[in-house]
């Protein structure tokens, strides 16, 4: 029987990540839910994934760790390995805004820190530990289009958002981190993808709901709807699955056109 490929998710308790879990499990991959404090969350996650799951064999394993912090990147990666013996694709989901939205002429520093660590420094060092952990691997990828990284970005990656600046800069340094990495490994046969999702509905805008329903309804986005964690959940499954199998370093836009340059 071939192995059963893993995918390590993180931030997948809530949101997107947990609508990418879900659809990789569908997938018929094992999935490692990775999150930063919510357990309750992730083991939600963990039951979606079990309805969804292909087969039996499958296992959902929910991890604690802060991509931010070296020690939990290094413990996610150890456990993911320890537990189920293999890593096949890592999708860099988690992140964070600002905590509160502040005008340029107002960002503090602790936030700029803060956003940087969590949205750009993890993720890039998290895919640097999996990048030299299949440099050295002794196994083939479970996925016959081989191993896969995939960064989920945002439209503030090239849309300037002037009071939450701190965030729009992370997202910009992770859209190049996704071409630096894609150049890097394309050689070793690991496919690297930019997702840059628009305007999602999960936690991180519940808060702005009132603000984006406005602009949805005025046309802003030209599908005229809010994404949805399905929406990015079947991105990542397209991509797990193959289907995209001449393409590397891209962006894929999750946005309902919100990036078309209209007149
Ligand atoms: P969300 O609903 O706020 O969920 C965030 C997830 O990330 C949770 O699972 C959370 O874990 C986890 N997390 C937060 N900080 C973490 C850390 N330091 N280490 C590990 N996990 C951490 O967010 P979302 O809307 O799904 O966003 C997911 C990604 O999509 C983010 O990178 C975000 O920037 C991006 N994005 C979102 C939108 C949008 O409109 N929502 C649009 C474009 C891009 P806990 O449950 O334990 O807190």
């Amino acid at each position: 029987m071939p192995d059963i490929p893993v995918v390590l998710v993180t931030g997948a308790s809530r949101g997107l990540g947990r609508g990418i879990a879900v659809e990789a499990a569908a997938e018929g991959f094992s999935v490692v839910i990775n999150y930063a404090s919510n357990a309750a969350a992730a083991d939600e996650t963990v039951a979606l994934c079990q309805q969804a799951a292909r087969t039996l064999d499958q296992r959902f394993l929910p991890v604690k760790g802060d991509v931010s912090n070296r020690v939990d990147r290094d413990a996610v990666l150890g456990q993911t390995l320890d537990a189920l013996g293999r890593i096949d694709a890592l999708v860099n989901n988690a992140g964070i805004a600002p905590r509160v939205r502040a005008d340029l002429t107002e960002t503090s520093e602790a936030s700029f820190e803060e956003l940087l660590r969590i949205n750009l420094q993890g993720p890039f060092f998290l895919t640097q530990a999996v990048a030299n952990h299949w440099l050295r691997a002794p196994y083939a990828p479970a996925i016959a289009s081989g191993f896969k990284i995939v960064f989920v970005t945002s439209i503030s990656a090239d849309t300037a958002s002037i009071s939450r600046g701190e965030y729009c800069i992370s997202k910009a340094g992770l859209a190049m981190a996704s071409q630096l990495w894609a150049v890097r490994l394309a050689e070793h046969g690991v496919q690297v993808l930019e997702l840059r999702p628009g305007i999602m509905a999960t936690d991180m805008t519940s808060g702005v709901k009132g603000k984006y329903d406005a602009l949805l309804a005025e046309g802003l986005v030209p599908q005229r709807r809010w994404g949805t964690a399905e929406d990015v959940g079947r991105a990542v499954r397209a991509v797990l699955a193959g289907h995209f199998p001449f393409t590397t370093g891209e962006v894929i836009h999750l946005d309902g056109g919100f990036h078309i340059r209209r007149l």
